[in-house]
């Protein structure tokens, strides 16, 4: 098997904040070196988040490292194990997801808990460690997302970032079916699939974005209403109006600007839950503390999903019932699919292949 595996690969990478991503080569792990809990994955292909934008402009208060090989939603085949690894759920030639926690300790309070995101010990693909960008990568045994049979590769890997995330906020926005689902951002990576999860939970959704492709597109994937937040003048009055002058039950906001934020306390009504998913780089959230609490509103930051999340979006996928709507490019082309998604070009997700 070792034979097969080359010593040098090409990655898209960041040499520090800000700077353009390129194409270079990098040395490939040898299946020798790796740990014990460690896989190689040769990849067939990543989605392309707008995470991965944050990450290489180091816009967030966290800061990723440098040099930085980015991505966090990719499709492999695994290649190797590292020797003295017990008990690895996967196998050698098996189709694996790599997904934002790129590997958790399951050992501290919050990996106990179930809160894998939020692991003391976590290690973040293409954030804090390598990540999807690159035609190999060392992934962790206990952590990929086994793919299921009669899902693509390319079709399958943006659920686990997009998909996974907008699946969670939704599961824990304790609406109930018939209810009302409001989605600002939903044209775009997160939140297209955000309308499909609804959907297929029952949910009514008001889907608010820009332009005639995107409005297309959510109306196809079935968003009962659109909103289009370049025309519309009164958000709130819109969202009112739709829903019998009460509002809706949640919003699950995944803009990368805070305008996507500005109204939703406002159009939630009594018990509504604002699910934060997008993560504008310096906002904060404007919200009145009066109506917050007079209408007894929860205001949820949600943040990716742990393995268990994967596992429910990816089947849920792989069933028919969500697809990802994307676009081929090559690696070697990411720094235009960047340009494309700072202008909010890019409807659905752009997924990459490895040549
Ligand atoms: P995207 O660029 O594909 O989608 C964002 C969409 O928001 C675009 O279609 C854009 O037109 C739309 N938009 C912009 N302003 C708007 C407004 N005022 N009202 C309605 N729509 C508006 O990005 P994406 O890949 O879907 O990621 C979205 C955000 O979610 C990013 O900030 C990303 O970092 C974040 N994210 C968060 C998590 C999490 O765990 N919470 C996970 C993945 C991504
Ligand atoms: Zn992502």
């Amino acid at each position: 098997m070792s034979q097969q595996i080359p010593t040098s690969q090409k990655v898209a990478i960041v040499a520090s904040s800000g700077a353009r991503v390129q194409i270079k080569d990098h040395p490939v792990k040898s299946p020798e070196q790796l740990a014990p809990g460690e896989c190689l994955l040769k990849m067939h292909c990543t989605g392309v988040c707008h995470t991965d934008l944050h990450a290489a402009m180091g816009d967030w208060p966290v800061k990723p490292m440098t040099p930085l090989i980015g991505g966090h939603e990719g499709v492999g085949t695994v290649v190797a194990i590292g020797k003295n690894t017990e008990r690895s759920p996967i196998k050698i030639g098996d189709r694996v997801g790599v997904k934002w926690i790129a590997d958790s300790c399951r050992d501290c309070e919050q990996c106990r808990k179930g809160h894998e995101q939020n692991c003391e010990n976590i290690k973040i693909s293409g954030y804090t460690v390598d990540g999807t960008f690159s035609q190999y990568l060392v992934s962790y045994v206990h952590s990929v997302t086994p793919i299921p049979e009669g899902i693509e590769s390319e079709a399958a890997a943006s659920i686990l970032c997009a998909g996974v995330t907008v699946y969670r906020a939704l599961k824990y926005s304790e609406t109930s079916p018939g209810d009302w689902v409001v989605l600002p951002g939903a044209g775009g990576g997160l939140g297209h699939l955000a309308v499909q999860y609804a959907r297929y939970m029952g949910l009514r959704v008001i889907a608010i974005d820009g332009g005639e492709e995107k409005r297309e597109l959510c109306k196809a994937l079935g968003a009962e209403q659109w909103i289009d937040f370049t025309q519309c003048k009164d958000i709130v009055a819109e969202v009112k109006r739709l829903t019998d002058g009460r509002g809706a039950h949640a919003a699950v906001v995944t803009t990368a600007s805070s305008s996507g934020y500005t109204q939703a306390i406002d159009y939630l009504r009594d018990n509504g839950h604002l699910m934060a998913v997008g993560l504008p780089a310096k906002a904060t959230l404007d919200a009145s503390i009066f109506f917050t609490v007079f209408k007894s509103i929860t205001i949820h930051g949600s943040y990716v999903g742990n393995r268990q999340d994967a596992v429910e979006a990816i089947n849920i996928a792989a069933s028919g019932a969500v697809k990802c709507h994307y676009k081929m490019r090559k690696l070697s082309e990411i720094d235009q699919v960047y340009d494309d998604l700072a202008k909010g070009k890019i409807a659905g997700r752009v997924v990459l292949s490895m040549e």
